[in-house]
């Protein structure tokens, strides 16, 4: 937690999101999503894959200049 924001609250990941790993299918992909799920309202790492199998269910979250965890994006 390098940064606090006012706005924490806003920008807080699933208690079941594992930093490295899909959210969905818990691949360990080189290319992780920061989405929001929209049932929870709360963040999630998605593969690619994941992310277009289920458009409706996520969305893009682009309020913030996110880091990759691995700096690969
Ligand atoms: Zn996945």
């Amino acid at each position: 937690m390098p940064i606090k924001y006012d706005d924490e609250k806003c920008y807080q990941f699933h208690t079941k999101d594992v930093p490295d790993r899909c959210f969905v299918c818990s691949d360990n992909s080189t290319r992780l999503l920061i989405v929001r799920q929209i049932e929870s309202m709360m963040l999630v790492h998605l593969c690619p894959d994941c992310m277009v199998n289920d458009t409706s269910g996520y969305l893009l979250d682009n309020t913030r200049p996110w880091l990759g965890e691995k700096g690969k994006i």
